[in-house]
């Protein structure tokens, strides 16, 4: 799979760590980060500490991530950060459509979408976020569910566009609660992206698109998620605030 798709470990800092504890969290990572030829390392933190993040890890294999954007270009949206903000800090990955900012600040498919364009248009790399409710998951419609959030979400989406587009699968009920998923469901829904990305696109693309999957991963469940065919690396919160579980993480993608 490595030879048609990137492996991605990207830490997801939510609103954690001040721009100090940013720069300590560097220094620490700096003598214990693996080379990892066998995957790009990513650290998404939040907007007021993208340019200490990217002076911190400027001499490490690490790409900074921001974790949410605004999709008018600029203007009166008091607030707010573009696409171009991010871009022109460093910034090379964008998180779109958390389930968190699907729950407490009002995201729908339809500003997923918006914001998915805008990232791409700015030169940046969206991974979009998707994912189930325990609920959905009770109820059976899991698949239907994860199928229309991935095409919502590349709506307008041209395949030389979606080739620089990370999809990330994280159920709902798995997220920061220290419930993963199995290897076996978590395969199972993204073997079912890829299935719709290639209704959509085609085989040729639908291979060479990086699928993650996110909740709750850690170093002890690490490596069997990420064995699976269809899992090409991690969203990580909890455990890549932690230097060490975030290096063994990327260490069981190899
Ligand atoms: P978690 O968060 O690893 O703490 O469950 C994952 C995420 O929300 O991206």
């Amino acid at each position: 799979n490595r030879r048609y798709r990137k492996t991605i470990i990207a830490g997801n800092w939510k609103m954690n760590k001040t721009a100090t504890e940013t720069k300590q969290f560097a220094e620490e990572l700096k003598p214990i980060l693996p080379k990892a030829k066998w995957c790009d390392v990513v650290v998404c933190v939040p907007a007021c500490n993208i340019s200490t993040a990217v002076r911190a890890f400027k001499d490490m294999r690490v790409s900074i991530g921001a974790e949410n954007l605004y999709y008018e270009k600029s203007g009166a949206y008091t607030g707010e950060v573009s696409a171009d903000m991010l871009k022109d800090l460093g910034v090379k990955y964008v998180i779109i459509g958390h389930s968190e900012r699907r729950q407490y600040f009002g995201e729908t498919d339809a500003t997923v979408s918006k914001k998915v364009h805008a990232a791409l248009d700015a030169g940046l790399l969206p991974i979009i976020c998707v994912g189930e409710s325990l609920e959905q998951r009770e109820a059976g419609i899991t698949a239907e569910w994860i199928a229309l959030q991935v095409k919502s979400a590349l709506v307008g989406v041209s395949a030389d566009k979606l080739r620089k587009c990370v999809i990330a699968y994280e159920p709902i009920w798995a997220i920061g609660t220290g419930k993963t998923a199995t290897a076996e469901q978590a395969a199972e829904v993204c073997t079912a992206i890829r299935a719709t990305i290639r209704s959509l696109y085609g085989a040729r693309v639908a291979r060479s698109v990086t699928i993650q999957y996110g909740g709750s991963m850690n170093p002890s469940n690490a490596a069997e998620l990420l064995a699976q065919p269809d899992v090409d690396g991690g969203l990580i919160g909890g455990a890549a605030l932690v230097p060490q579980k975030f290096v063994d993480i990327i260490n069981a993608a190899n």
